[in-house]
């Protein structure tokens, strides 16, 4: 081992060689679900360090486990507890490399903070509109490796539709520029789709070129109470009609996740009463703040005279709106201070959600009394995050190391049936790596497999992570 430390320091350096010292930074997955010892911690600064180092690595027979912002919540941005496996740090590649406003792209290094993707384009007129709560430290990098999806995939999509070019350091260490800033490129199979959303397990993802948007001239937020989630999915139908690429979000909120938010931050404040699901529209327009207001009052009237609303609250300013917001992305927060808790980041198709929803509520009420649910998510995407929240005054961690497996199936089993998927947008890691087999087909396993075998056939990036 000292051999891969000695070649690892002449790859990068000495100093960006760690090895000593408080590495929970690197070691501790955000959830704190999964900690593990790395053999070190490197952190190259530029494409050609990235491939001495993963050389070095197939030269000593080592693994890598690539990270970013280790936002990641499955798992797989940590190392594992064999204290064998280098940790790589991207977080060095933060430079912007350029701006191509005639061509709407922007090509940046993989360890540029989403923030700061976001702050660079609004600079330059534009919009990168790839956005979720960890948007202050999470990586691009780790954003394409994970398809990361967020509250804008309804008008954007995920960040595969968000990518143009990639470029990659192999698992053998050669170096891909696949940079090309073209939106229409048939040459043969598309290599760049291989490595979004494969977790760092086939190659090292060291720069990209982003698609960009126009600015939109306006925004508008507002809250809407529906009775049942059939008016949820109703309005969702409505909205799309009457707004059609102008709705840009559309995310849903039960009633138990609401009233822990009240709960864990009481000076948040709520402008609708209480109401079995709440749902927070927005909606962006090319020509004016006038002409978005119309169209969004237009759509809540339609939306009330049709029933499937009972009440709404339009926000009056961007503090309003961001008040709004704030509501939504407390939920995670509200339940972490609630406690551990079981996560489903779930897919289905749309038109399936109340049915799946009402089915897998009476079955985890009648199999686990007392469960207290944490529904809502992305309804605009199909996405929800249906977590399971232990009965009062049970000890949430006895109550997991009991039953999160049986729920966890009682759950994945009822999306199946429904037409779902186990990740809809975090990944599968070695959360769900387990699960997999049971619900993916195992011809698309057997595909997968030899995907992983051609382009990293000595199994040395990220293993045990996905497959
Ligand atoms: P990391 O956590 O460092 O890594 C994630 C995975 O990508 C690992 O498998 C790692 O090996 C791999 N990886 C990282 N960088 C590279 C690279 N350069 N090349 C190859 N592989 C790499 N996700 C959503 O989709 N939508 C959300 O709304 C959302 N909200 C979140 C809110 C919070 C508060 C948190 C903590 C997370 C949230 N996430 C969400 C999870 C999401 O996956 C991550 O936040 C983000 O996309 C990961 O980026 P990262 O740089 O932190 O990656
Ligand atoms: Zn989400």
């Amino acid at each position: 081992m000292s051999a891969l430390l000695e070649a690892l320091r002449a790859a990068v350096g000495a100093p960006q060689v760690l090895t000593e010292g408080d590495l929970s930074a690197w070691e501790l997955d955000w959830r704190q679900r999964y900690r593990g010892k790395a053999l070190a911690v490197v952190r190259p600064g530029s494409t050609a360090e990235v491939a001495a180092v993963v050389k070095a690595c197939a030269a000593h027979a080592a693994s890598l486990v690539p990270q970013g912002g280790n936002t990641g919540l499955v798992g797989a941005s940590v190392p594992d507890a064999s204290g064998t496996q280098v940790l790589l740090s991207l977080a060095r590649l933060n430079r912007v490399r350029a701006i191509d406003a005639a061509n709407l792209t922007m090509t940046v290094e993989a360890g540029c903070v989403l923030q700061a993707v976001q702050d660079t384009a609004d600079a330059a007129g534009l919009l990168f509109p790839l956005s979720l709560a960890a948007e202050g430290s999470c990586t691009i990098g780790g954003n394409l490796a994970t398809n990361a999806g967020g509250t804008q995939v309804l008008r954007y999509g995920n960040a595969r539709d968000l990518c143009l070019g990639l470029e990659v350091v192999t698992a053998t260490g050669a170096v891909w520029d696949g940079l090309s800033g073209l939106r229409k490129d048939n040459t043969g199979y598309d290599l760049r789709d291989l490595y979004i959303g494969s977790e760092g397990t086939l190659g090292v993802i060291t720069a990209a070129t982003l698609k960009l948007h126009p600015r939109p001239a306006a925004s508008g937020t507002a809250l809407a109470a529906c009775a049942t989630i059939d008016d949820a999915v109703a309005l969702l139908g409505l909205a799309q009609a009457r707004l059609g690429a102008g709705l840009t979000g559309f995310e849903l909120m039960g009633r138990f996740a609401l009233s822990l938010v009240e709960k864990h931050f009481p000076t948040l404040p709520r402008p609708l009463a209480p109401s079995p699901w709440t749902v927070l529209l927005e909606h962006s327009d090319t020509e004016s703040e006038a002409h978005a207001r119309t169209a969004f009052e237009g759509l809540l009237e339609a939306a009330l005279e049709a029933g499937c609303i009972g009440d709404a609250a339009v926000a009056e300013s961007v503090q309003q709106s961001r008040q709004l917001w704030h509501l939504r992305e407390s939920i995670p927060l509200a339940q972490a201070e609630e406690g551990l808790n079981i996560k489903h980041d779930i897919a289905l198709p749309v038109s399936r959600i109340p049915a799946f929803v009402a089915h897998t509520d009476a079955l985890l009420a009648q199999r686990f009394r007392g469960v207290r649910l944490v529904n809502f998510g992305h309804l605009g995407d199909g996405n929800l995050h249906y977590n399971v929240q232990a009965p009062d005054g049970v000890a949430a961690a006895d109550f997991l190391r009991e039953h999160e497996a049986a729920v966890n199936e009682s759950v994945y089993d009822a999306v199946l049936a429904h037409g779902g998927s186990i990740s809809a947008e975090h990944g599968i890691g070695a959360l769900k790596r387990e699960q997999l087999p049971r619900y993916k087909s195992p011809v698309a396993l057997d595909l997968m497999r030899a995907i992983k075998q051609a382009l990293d056939p000595q199994g040395r990036m990220n293993p045990g992570r996905l497959l």
